[in-house]
């Protein structure tokens, strides 16, 4: 997929520490950090430390490692949060955005975990 990846995006710079996070879980091929304008009283977001634009251009090139690391550290966060269902938590939301029509404003993947409050539906039916 031809992906042009731009070294200046937000969060390039705050895997090269140019910027402050608030880290939530760091590992070798990714890194985990509070969202600077929650929109729900958690909203963490999941970044792989690799040079990756979205969803498909992630799951498309990245290696195994970076692919289970970056969904084992997912799943542990649902879980420490104490929000998993199957810990008897209250739920939670896990959303990426791609592209134009995805709304995307960050060109580095990312993945949202929303959680804390009823999140509603997630979007009108088309009429
Ligand atoms: P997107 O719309 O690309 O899916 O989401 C980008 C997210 O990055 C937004 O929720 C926005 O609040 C968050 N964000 C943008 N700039 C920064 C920043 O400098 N630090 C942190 N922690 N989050 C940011």
């Amino acid at each position: 997929m031809p992906y042009n990846y731009d070294d200046e995006n937000i969060f390039a710079k705050i895997l090269r520490g140019e910027i402050p996070n608030k880290t939530v879980v760091e590992t070798e091929h990714t890194l985990a950090f509070e969202d600077i304008q929650p929109q729900a009283p958690t909203h963490v977001l999941v970044i792989p430390k690799g040079r990756y634009v979205c969803f498909d251009h992630f799951y498309g090139e990245a290696s195994d490692a970076e692919i289970l690391d970056f969904h084992r550290v997912a799943a542990q966060i649902c879980g420490d949060l104490g929000v998993a269902p199957g810990g008897g938590g209250a739920g939670y939301r896990t959303i990426t955005n791609a592209g134009q029509d995805g709304v995307q404003e960050v060109p580095h993947y990312h993945l949202h975990i929303l959680a804390g409050r009823p999140l509603g539906r997630m979007l009108p039916p088309v009429s």
